[in-house]
């Protein structure tokens, strides 16, 4: 059965997506620890991110790079954290997180909550920052 990031990735579900290319794909955590967390995802389903591929592992990061340098244009952040769970959803991502400090990126804090036009002005403003 497919994974809800390849609903995500095929447009059967929606979601605030900030860039794809024909490998990756990254949208808004609609569970999100901070206004612009991002998750950056390969289009290929595979549960498990060290599980990848070399080249497609390495290329995600590259990808990651892009975006994470266009939220930390447009997000008022000191840093912007990377974290990989996988606990919940079984297809491989990297979380972006914009930071302050150490607590804007527990995972136990409970999520923030945005209106759906709030997460479309903030996936509109990390988009455009694209280079
Ligand atoms: P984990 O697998 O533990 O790294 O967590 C999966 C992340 O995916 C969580 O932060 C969820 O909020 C997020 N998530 C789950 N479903 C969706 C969805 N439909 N759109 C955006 N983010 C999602």
């Amino acid at each position: 059965m497919a994974t809800i990031f390849s609903k995500i990735i095929a447009g059967e579900i929606p979601s605030y997506r900030i860039h794809e290319d024909d490998r990756y794909y990254a949208f808004l955590d609609i569970n999100p620890l901070a206004e612009g967390h991002t998750l950056v995802i390969p289009k290929v389903e595979t549960d498990y991110l060290f599980d990848l591929e070399d080249d497609l592992l390495a290329d995600m990061m590259v990808f990651a790079k892009k975006v994470a340098l266009a939220i930390d244009q447009t997000m008022a952040c000191k840093r912007v954290g990377v974290a990989v769970l996988g606990l919940e959803v079984p297809h491989a991502h990297i979380h972006l997180i914009p930071i302050n400090n150490l607590h804007d990126i527990e995972f136990s804090r409970p999520k923030l909550k945005f209106s759906d036009k709030e997460f479309r002005v903030t996936a509109e403003k990390i988009s455009a920052a694209m280079k």
